[in-house]
């Protein structure tokens, strides 16, 4: 399994299959714990992960780690990745036709790693993933079963820090989240 993930990784390193390829400095295929009972999938890299080629290293990576410690949990006993694996420049958000090519790497990911709950954080990972129909602002601190898979949604990190009060609500997402893992064994 680690075997077939880090060969995953190496295609999604040197992916040619859409434009971002063409601007991206390092692809980001995500890091952490290849046995994680939790996975979590924000946007996109953004300029930092673009320069590291490592997910969430700037201020919403910084909060995402709060939020994990909250919690109990260490980041690196967790896999964290993103809907999307090259930088959009500007960043701008991803193309529907950039997460439909893109997407197949996340599903081998998931395939892979076989996580207990699988994290959406924010409406791009949650579209790309369960398509239209849960809307963040009702769904976050909720899980969502699929027939062979368990889902969690909430909130982009980077979303509370431009709104304050998001900070609270996420903080009280993941508290949910830990029960749901805990209860999930
Ligand atoms: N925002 C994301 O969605 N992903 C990252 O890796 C960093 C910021």
């Amino acid at each position: 399994m680690a075997g077939e993930l880090i060969e995953l990784h190496g295609r999604i390193l040197a992916c040619a299959l859409c434009k971002l390829s063409e601007s991206r400095r390092k692809a980001v295929p995500g890091e952490g714990a290849f046995n994680a009972s939790l996975m979590l999938v924000g946007e996109a890299p953004g300029r930092n992960e673009d320069l590291e080629g490592r997910p969430f290293v700037g201020a919403a990576g910084g909060f995402l780690n709060d939020l994990l410690s909250s919690i109990g949990i260490d980041r690196k006993d967790v896999f964290i990745t993103n809907i999307v694996k090259c930088r959009p420049t500007a960043n701008r958000p991803p193309r529907v036709n950039e997460v439909k090519t893109c997407r197949p790497y996340l599903e081998g990911q998931i395939r892979l790693i076989n996580p207990k709950l699988v994290c959406l954080m924010g409406n791009h990972a949650i579209n790309g993933i369960l398509g239209k129909g849960y809307p963040v602002s009702e769904m976050h601190g909720k899980q969502v079963q699929t027939v062979d898979r368990r889902f969690f949604i909430t909130y982009h990190p980077a979303a509370a820090l431009y709104m304050n009060n998001l900070k609270e609500t996420m903080t009280e997402d993941f508290k949910a989240l830990s029960k749901i893992l805990k209860q999930a064994g």
